[in-house]
């Protein structure tokens, strides 16, 4: 009994990770990766970014589950994987008891194979890409009948951005009010097919790994920063509200605005964390002048910036201001990895920012041309093979 899942990563217009501690909420528990405040994310198109992940459990697999990620071994005992797993056996252990017929796989150990077609712990998202992927496989071997919002309350245990994924198009993560976070999931704003023409520009700054690791960088922002409480408070709803809207009214000068203001915010709050976090470097502060200097020459806003929680630029544009966004950033960067994917038609780097341009041109590794995307998809392709064991490849 095999299944596949594939889940694209996801990258937040509206930037926000998940947080562990929570001033308002503080007797939350940590471990259940309860925000503070809500985010909104875009899917990305699983013909550019995906994770595949097959689930397989087995009386003859060794006793203890197991996580293949890129061919490497995982350590699957950390609290956050073990969450999954035991919320999910919990699940297919009470369809077992209604239904005597159902083979026991609740009780057997679990193979968990799972591979990323992009950089792995380097700022883009492959946690929250990972740990969907990971929670729908395993999903859909138990034939849990649970929707994607029931089974993004247990994926936020295993990272909390990964509740998003679970949905293609828009999506947002209410961070609810309960202690228990049983309030704590995500919904589809709307699907890919409401706003089909939002597409991305990822400029790969550096594919080494982070300096930072998202959650204790969150932590200490959380503690020290006085910013952080304004930004959770005030700034975070207004940007939410605005663009519910933006989405629903397909309204890409709200977007984009609210995009580039919520990762100014975000990335001012992880600069006043003491000692400060700089997730941004030289390379992505050239990007912000490009995006800029691009704007200025369409005289509105065509391209929008926002950063995660690394140097990595995500730039979102509409398809047909293609030339103007992606063509002219082609211009002076077509010779590095990543155009080939896509045909994009010839801009111009007039007016641009010299330096900005140069500083871009030696910083940046590649490039990834993605878009909005789909839900997760079942495939037929397994990474296990009928005899138990990972598909040499
Ligand atoms: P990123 O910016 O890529 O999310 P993180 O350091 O926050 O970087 O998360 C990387 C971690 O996420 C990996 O070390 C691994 O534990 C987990 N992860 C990534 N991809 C997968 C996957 N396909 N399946 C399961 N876990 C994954």
């Amino acid at each position: 009994m095999l299944w596949s899942s594939k889940i694209p990563p996801h990258h937040g217009p509206l930037y926000t990770k998940q947080l562990t501690f929570h001033r308002y909420w503080g007797k939350r528990d940590p471990k259940l990766n309860l925000p503070t405040n809500s985010s909104i994310s875009v899917t990305l198109s699983q013909s550019d970014l995906r994770t595949h992940t097959t689930a397989a459990a087995s009386s003859t697999f060794p006793s203890a589950d197991s996580l293949l990620l890129n061919s490497s071994p995982q350590d699957v005992t950390g609290a956050r994987t073990q969450a999954c797993f035991r919320e999910l056996r919990a699940l297919r252990a009470a369809l077992e008891e209604s239904d005597s017929s159902l083979p026991k796989l609740s009780q057997l150990p679990l193979r968990i194979v799972s591979e990323n077609n992009f950089p792995t712990a380097a700022g883009l998202a492959s946690s929250a890409a990972g740990f969907a992927a990971l929670v729908r496989a395993i999903a859909n071997l138990y034939e849990l009948p649970s929707s994607p919002t029931d089974l993004s309350r247990i994926a936020r245990q295993g990272s909390g951005s990964a509740c998003r994924s679970l949905f293609g198009g828009y999506v947002a993560w209410q961070m609810g009010e309960k202690e228990d976070g049983s309030d704590s999931l995500a919904v589809q704003v709307a699907p890919a097919s409401h706003w089909p023409t939002i597409r991305a520009l990822i400029l790969v700054v550096s594919a080494e790994k982070k300096g930072v690791s998202s959650t204790s960088g969150m932590q200490i922002t959380v503690s020290t920063s006085s910013l952080f409480p304004h930004r959770a408070k005030v700034v975070v709803p207004k940007h939410m509200e605005l663009m519910t809207k933006a989405i629903l009214d397909k309204d890409f000068q709200t977007f984009a605005e609210v995009t580039m203001k919520d990762s100014n915010s975000f990335h001012s709050t992880c600069a006043d964390t003491y000692p400060p976090i700089f997730y941004m470097n030289d390379v992505s502060k050239a990007a912000i002048r490009v995006v800029e200097g691009i704007n200025a020459k369409a005289g509105k806003l065509v391209a929008a910036y926002t950063f995660d929680a690394g140097p990595n630029a995500v730039i979102y544009y509409e398809e047909e201001n293609t030339a103007a966004v992606a063509g002219a950033v082609k211009s002076f960067l077509g010779g590095v990895d990543g155009w080939q994917s896509k045909d994009i038609p010839a801009g111009s780097p007039d007016g641009l920012d010299e330096r900005a341009v140069q500083v871009l041109r030696d910083g940046v590794a590649r490039v990834i041309l993605t878009q909005v995307g789909d839900d997760p998809v079942r495939t037929q392709e397994s990474l296990i093979g009928e005899d138990g064991e990972p598909v040499k490849k």
